[in-house]
């Protein structure tokens, strides 16, 4: 179980697409340790503590002091709270990603392609661009953890910019691409053939590098190739809602995931009262029903439309998907399976390992291992 604590309502960025209503309102110590104690109360042996914002680096110091509380919490026990947050990457300095390694915080970092296509939406407060910000810390992350993911989002106005940005992005260094499109634009239908063959490029060059054996993972085609070995059920994807994670608001109220807090009809619970079973079983019974037109679709097992969070940012209606959502699905998952039957009729050792072999990820990190090592054990 996850919780994701929501440390700030500031933001030192001001990106075109950002949704939040920036304001200065920070969690206190006193809630932030309420969150802590409600997740270790849960009693799992692995515990998930995320850190959000707005810029979570904005709270450094709380954070520091949440990680030393949740280490004299589970003491010398054979728990383990696994911390991450996501940032802009303009806050990371040495001293915090030190600290970062020593206490196993997973950090991403969000970055939405070149220079041209960053800076064209994720502006600072006086309208600058952010690239060289977002970038700096970049060398650092990648030498502390190789998988560092990138979060890059993709708007109507970048789409045209989608293969060199996510190029550029894997020639930094990059072998993990987390990439979603901006749900809650309005996206012509210029724009989205755009974007389609933007992603038909991608797709030579994905293919490339997998038959020259180079790792990388490009979310995209990843989930969909995967949707598509596992089409018996619902792509793993598909989340449990309010039961995989928890969002708790900078007041300690509870959410059942990001894109709800501040929204009081969806409120769960309180740090200091806990989840109010009841209201978190409605919610995620709303979730579960299918919006009419889903229910006969051939790629509803492989579709997001069943993403509340996406859905309710873009059309206000949990179970109900958004056009944009819609058209995306059916331009990206037939691309996707072209990737894969190219892929599998080379007998791609690296495809067929990634995607047929359960213990791949394992392999994988000894693999990676011996090659930091100089290629020796
Ligand atoms: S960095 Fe994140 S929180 Fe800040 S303005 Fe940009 S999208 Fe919003
Ligand atoms: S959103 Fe569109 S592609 Fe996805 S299941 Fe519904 S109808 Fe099908």
């Amino acid at each position: 179980m996850q919780y994701t604590l929501h440390l700030t309502q500031g933001c030192n960025f001001a990106c075109k697409y950002c949704g939040l209503a920036q304001a200065e309102l920070n969690m206190s110590r006193e809630t932030a340790f309420a969150a802590v104690d409600l997740a270790l109360a849960e009693g799992d042996t692995s515990v998930g503590i995320g850190f959000y914002g707005g810029e979570p680096l904005l709270c450094k110091s709380l954070i520091y002091d949440i990680v030393k509380y949740g280490q004299e919490q589970i003491g010398s026990s054979e728990r383990k709270i696994f911390y991450k947050l996501t940032t802009n990457g303009s806050l990371l300095d040495d001293e915090f990603l030190h600290f970062a390694a020593k206490n196993g915080l997973f950090i991403s970092l969000s970055l939405d392609g070149n220079r041209q296509a960053h800076n064209l939406n994720r502006l600072d407060r006086s309208g600058k661009g952010t690239y060289s910000k977002a970038i700096s810390a970049l060398p650092m992350l990648l030498a502390l953890n190789p998988f560092t993911p990138v979060m890059m989002t993709a708007a109507p106005n970048t789409a045209a910019y989608l293969a060199d940005s996510v190029q550029h992005i894997f020639s930094l260094g990059v072998r993990n691409l987390i990439c979603s499109l901006d749900y809650s634009a309005q996206w012509s239908e210029s724009e989205l053939e755009a974007l389609r063959l933007q992603y038909k490029k991608l797709a030579e060059y994905y293919l490339r590098c997998v038959l020259e054996e180079k790792k990388l993972f490009f979310s995209p085609f990843e989930s969909k190739i995967n949707s598509h070995i596992k089409s018996r059920e619902y792509c793993s994807e598909r989340c449990k809602l309010g039961y995989d994670q928890i969002s708790v608001g900078t007041d300690g109220a509870l959410y059942p995931c990001i894109q709800f807090v501040g929204d009081s009809s969806y409120q769960i619970g309180h740090v200091s009262s806990g989840i109010e079973q009841t209201r978190r079983k409605e919610i995620f019974k709303q979730s579960r029903t299918e919006h009419k037109e889903c229910q006969g679709c051939a790629l509803k097992k492989r579709c997001l439309h069943t993403c509340a969070c996406i859905n309710k940012y873009s059309t206000v209606n949990i179970s109900q998907p958004s056009p944009v959502l819609c058209a995306h699905e059916r331009m990206l998952i037939p691309i996707a399976d072209g990737i894969a039957a190219r892929l599998y009729k080379k007998r791609s050792g690296l495809f067929i390992q990634q995607h047929y072999n359960k213990l791949y990820p394992l392999i994988s990190l000894a693999e990676d291992f011996v090659t930091q090592q100089g290629g020796k054990l």
